[in-house]
């Protein structure tokens, strides 16, 4: 009981309902770690935008901790070697953790469990993933008989609150300084407009559930008009673990289970677990098509698909909706849901670009970045996932914008055109009132169409 074991942080940066931490108070004088390993994810090492949301929550978290006595040791390099060096240095005998799912994250955990005792624990998920299975025991591929089957395990269980006390060794081994890792963007800053949005840490994740509980009720039809704050943007905390999702199901369902809204947002936050319940089952979701007769099809590449795809990043591709939700990307390191969809079908279908590179931009940009949530979402929007929309049902932009009344998105997002009326802003070239700063259409609707279908047809033919 007095000997130190290790408190192995990762995206679980809370100390609420922490089943990790709570088994290691219990089980010796804790030595809480941050590894940063830019290595182990290969081509998905932490995003620009994520990487300013770690260096806040880690400084949260050191803060949370300090005022229990204890603090976070921050290493960098080989999560394993570290680990392993981190465990001979303090003597520790024992590393608690919460599981991930990430493959990078398995490969380091079972080479950990090689060296030292290594003990996983649940609670970043509703249900741990992997145990929401058919009749068969087989895990599933689709949402909604995994949701039907995961609503039936719930509520999650109580959270726990955080400990009242955490057993500190009696000195502390040696810590990266939170500076020098540089996870601040600096030349340019281009994440000045970050902290007006957000506030990284349990603290700040815990105001914005409280301050989502009024608004839940409405969230049926609110989430969908991305000029309403109608959904809850939890999705930074809940990606770094901030809050678990067991305290958000309870704290929004007490707030009025039973009412629409209530009920879909619970089972959007479900769409988390679906995710890592496909991530679980292709590790390489991210880089590969789940539907391999997607493989042969002619993704456009060269320089004016290039240069389509730079005006898409910069939000110019002359559809508002569209340039507003890049540059919403861009500003705050978030976009609304539905513009996600948008956005991401008009890369994938209008510009018909290979949607692994809209996956890497978004990667780089939104700061809940989720190596599950985004592929899965990803490859929902092109078609090629396991559940998906069809490729062939391509979704109009300007219609989208119409329907869900982004006029004020819009003008927020794209101040060139703030001063056109609700007829005009939604297709100011068709109105024939587009400002001459606003740059033309990539590409016109009806041919982006045609070319898609064409292409999909195409790829039916050779596969
Ligand atoms: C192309 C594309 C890429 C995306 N990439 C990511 C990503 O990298 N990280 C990420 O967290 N979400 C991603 N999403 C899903 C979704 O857009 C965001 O979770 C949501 O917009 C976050 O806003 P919110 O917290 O206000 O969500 P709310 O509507 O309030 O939902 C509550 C929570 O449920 C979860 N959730 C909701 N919708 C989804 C969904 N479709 N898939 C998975 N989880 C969901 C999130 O954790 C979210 O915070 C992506 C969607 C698309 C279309």
């Amino acid at each position: 009981m007095s000997d130190p074991v290790i408190l192995w942080f990762r995206r679980d940066l809370r100390l609420s309902d922490q089943a990790a931490l709570l088994a290691a108070c219990a089980d010796g004088l804790v030595v809480p770690v941050y590894v940063l390993d830019d290595d182990a994810p290969g081509d998905h090492a932490i995003g620009g935008a994520a990487r300013w949301w770690l260096h806040h929550s880690l400084f949260s978290l050191d803060g949370d901790l300090r005022a229990k006595g204890s603090r976070v040791i921050l290493r960098r390099g080989n999560a394993v070697e570290q680990i392993a060096k981190l465990a001979k240095d303090v003597g520790a005998r024992r590393v608690h953790a919460l599981h991930h799912y990430e493959p990078w994250w398995r490969d380091a955990e079972a080479a950990i469990a090689d060296r030292i005792d290594l003990v996983l624990h649940d609670g970043n998920y509703l249900a741990p993933p992997g145990s929401v299975t058919t009749g068969a025991g087989e895990p599933y591929k689709i949402y909604t008989p995994f949701w039907k089957a995961l609503g039936e395990r719930m509520p999650p269980a109580e959270p726990h609150n955080a400990p009242r006390e955490i057993p500190v060794p009696t000195s502390w081994p040696g810590s990266d300084d939170l500076a020098d890792w540089d996870l601040l963007p600096t030349k340019p800053d281009w994440a000045t407009g970050f902290g007006e949005d957000w506030t990284p840490g349990e603290a700040g994740a815990r105001t914005r559930v409280a301050d989502f509980i009024d608004e839940a009720a409405d969230y049926d039809e609110a989430r969908n008009l991305p000029s309403q704050e109608g959904s809850s943007r939890l999705s930074p905390h809940l990606h770094w673990g901030e809050i678990s999702p067991a305290y958000v199901w309870h704290r929004i369902a007490a707030a009025g289970r039973g009412k629409t809204g209530v009920n879909t947002f619970l089972k959007e936050v479900a769409w988390r677990d679906y995710a890592q319940n496909v991530i679980l089952q292709f590790g390489d979701y991210a880089s590969r098509n789940a539907r391999d007769r997607f493989d042969p099809m002619k993704w456009r590449t060269g320089k004016t698909a290039d240069a389509d795809f730079a005006a898409w990043t910069q939000g110019r591709t002359g559809y508002p909706i569209v340039d507003a939700g890049m540059r919403q990307l861009w500003t705050t390191g978030w976009m609304h849901n539905r513009v996600r969809m948008i956005a991401a079908s008009f890369l994938v279908k209008h510009l018909l670009i290979d949607w692994r590179r809209g996956e890497r931009w978004f990667w780089d940009c939104l700061v809940d970045a989720d190596y599950a949530n985004n592929a899965v979402n990803w490859q929902w929007v092109a078609g090629t996932g396991i559940d998906s929309n069809m490729f062939v049902r391509i979704m109009a932009p300007l219609s989208q914008s119409w329907k869900f009344a982004a006029g004020d998105y819009i003008r927020q997002w794209v101040p060139e055109l703030a001063a056109l009326d609700d007829d005009a802003i939604h297709d100011p070239h068709e109105a024939g009132c587009a400002p001459r700063d606003y740059p033309a259409k990539r590409v016109e609707h009806r041919a982006a169409r045609e070319r898609a279908l064409a292409a999909y047809a195409q790829m039916k033919a050779a596969s």
